[in-house]
């Protein structure tokens, strides 16, 4: 005779294990468009992993954003872009658009429902008056940094259920707070664009930003007496590899040694092209923290497949110096600290290459704070 208490249990059980499993797949779907987003170079690829990756990835019908030009920064990011309007349908920045998304998202919650039954004013100035334009069921998420909103993310189905009042939004609301990251990041980029401070070649920061990027991180940190670190990164025998592959091969290992180092450390910590193959990198820790970071740059960078002319993969090293620093006293004192931190690792940088390469070495100097 069968137990009939187990069947149902069974069953729980499965269905269980089903959802959870459903969920995995949702949430690993969410981390590949997550991943590009923050990822993106410039607005053009911001705008397209949410236009054309997102929907593709999870059946969308469309994919509406609505952005506020008096955010900071934004209005200099849109205006190229308001002037091509017409390629993007999906970027809508109108006043009554965002008093109708405002409304909608009241408290900052997302709106889940049907745009058709919204009254004809409000669907018009958020969706526009082509009844192909109005999903049959949309969320409405607000993308907030800290307590202002920046803009408002609309994801639309065909689905007339697939988004109704009272649905779980966590997993939404969290891709809408890395949308809003994303957008900030991307904005400063093209900002740095503009002003003329990022390298065309690796799309880093130059020189130029890193040293005043310097002078504000070691303001903070004397202020708030926390510890900054640098590292110095040089790619080795980088002349042979221009000598036996040419400059072209030699510019593409650039750029892959630079993405590989900005993947590495933080969104917040800065990377740039300090000189031809030379990087640096600023961190918030101390040196162990700092070492830590090196030692992932190095193994990443041996890693890399990086391919010749012919097809054949680069041997790619880097060799790295540290130094770290605990900073206090006046902006004055900060700073000659911070020019002092840059020369440690610059020398030990320089260790590291006599070591032999692809090595990490670590300042020794008297005057060792941070250790
Ligand atoms: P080491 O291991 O001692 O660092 O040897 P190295 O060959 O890397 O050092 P060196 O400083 O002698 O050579 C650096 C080379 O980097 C020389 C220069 O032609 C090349 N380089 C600098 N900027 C660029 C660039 O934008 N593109 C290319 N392809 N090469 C560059
Ligand atoms: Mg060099
Ligand atoms: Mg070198």
């Amino acid at each position: 005779m069968t137990n009939l208490a187990q069947t149902p249990l069974s069953e729980r059980l499965r269905s269980l294990v089903d959802t959870v499993q459903h969920n995995e797949r949702t949430l690993r779907r969410f981390q590949n468009v997550e991943l590009r987003l923050i990822g993106a170079q410039d607005f053009a690829a911001f705008l397209d992993t949410l236009f054309s990756h997102l929907p593709q990835e999870f059946a969308l019908a469309n994919v509406t954003l609505w952005l506020d030009d008096h955010a900071p920064m934004l209005l200099e990011l849109l205006e190229p872009f308001a002037l091509r309007a017409h390629d993007h349908a999906h970027l809508k920045t109108s006043r009554e658009a965002g008093l109708v998304a405002q409304s909608l998202c009241e408290g900052n919650r997302p709106w889940l429902g049907r745009p058709g039954g919204l009254d004809e004013n409000a669907r018009h100035a958020f969706f526009g008056a082509a009844p192909a334009d109005v999903p049959a069921s949309a969320i409405l998420l607000p993308l907030t940094a800290g307590t202002s909103v920046s803009g408002y993310l609309c994801l639309g189905s065909d689905d007339p259920t697939r988004f109704g009042a009272g649905m779980a939004t966590d997993i939404l609301e969290r891709f809408a707070s890395i949308v809003a990251a994303s957008l900030d990041n991307v904005a400063h980029r093209e900002r740095l664009k503009q002003l003329g401070m990022t390298d065309a070649l690796t799309s880093l920061a130059n020189r130029r930003y890193f040293d005043e990027r310097l002078r504000e991180e070691l303001m903070r940190a004397a202020r708030y007496h926390t510890p900054v670190a640098c590292l110095f990164i040089d790619i080795d025998g980088f002349k042979h590899i221009n000598d036996s592959h040419g400059h072209q091969t030699g510019d593409r290992a650039l750029v892959a040694v630079a993405a590989c180092v900005r993947q590495q450390v933080r969104l917040g910590d800065t990377v740039a092209r300090y000189g031809g193959e030379e990087f640096a990198a600023l961190l918030q820790g101390d040196r162990a923290d700092a070492m830590v970071v090196a030692e992932r740059v190095r193994l990443a960078v041996e890693k890399l497949e990086v391919r010749d002319e012919r097809g054949e993969r680069l041997a790619l090293t880097v060799s790295i110096g540290v130094a770290a620093r605990a900073v206090g006293g006046t902006a004055d004192e900060a700073m000659s600290l911070g020019q002092a931190m840059m020369e440690e690792a610059d020398r030990a940088m320089y260790r590291a290459k006599r070591g032999g390469r692809n090595r990490i070495e670590a300042q020794v100097e008297p005057g060792d704070q941070a250790g």
